[in-house]
């Protein structure tokens, strides 16, 4: 068993709020939001630092990051989704999607910790 905590997430071992997935990625809502509509896009493939990914997976992560930022700016109507890769908390590779209406809005530093049954009903909006 894993000991990484997303990797568990991808085998259904800890419950997450999805909003997407394909073969290869899953996206689910940050527990910890900067803003409302926070969304991490992630490998099913453990892999530790973004820039360390081969060209097809770092591209094809990239790719679903834009199907989903997509989403988010129709769902949240917001002039622009914010992406940020850090990394230092969860050594899984994460892209942070943040729907953002003005600068200094992707600061890790705002991360509040959500409520659940208010993710469930957006996981449920962004997915519908
Ligand atoms: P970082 O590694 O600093 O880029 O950030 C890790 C992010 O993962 C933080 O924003 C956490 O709130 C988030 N996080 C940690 N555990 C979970 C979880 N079980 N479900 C959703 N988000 C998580
Ligand atoms: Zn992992």
């Amino acid at each position: 068993m894993s000991e990484c905590i997303f990797c568990k997430i991808i085998a259904g071992e800890i419950p997450c709020h999805k909003v997407w997935e394909d073969d290869d990625h899953l996206a689910f809502l940050d527990i910890n939001p900067i803003r409302e509509g926070h969304t991490l896009v992630i490998p099913k493939v453990h892999a530790s630092y973004l820039f360390d990914m081969n060209d097809e997976s770092y591209q094809s992560l990239l790719g679903a990051a834009k199907q989903i930022a997509i989403r988010l700016k129709e769902v949240f109507q917001v002039p622009r989704i914010g992406m940020a890769v850090e990394g230092f908390a969860v050594d899984h590779v994460h892209v942070h999607l943040v729907p953002l209406t003005g600068v200094g809005q992707l600061d890790p530093k705002q991360a509040k910790p959500g409520d659940h049954t208010q993710l469930t009903e957006l996981a449920q909006r962004i997915r519908t």
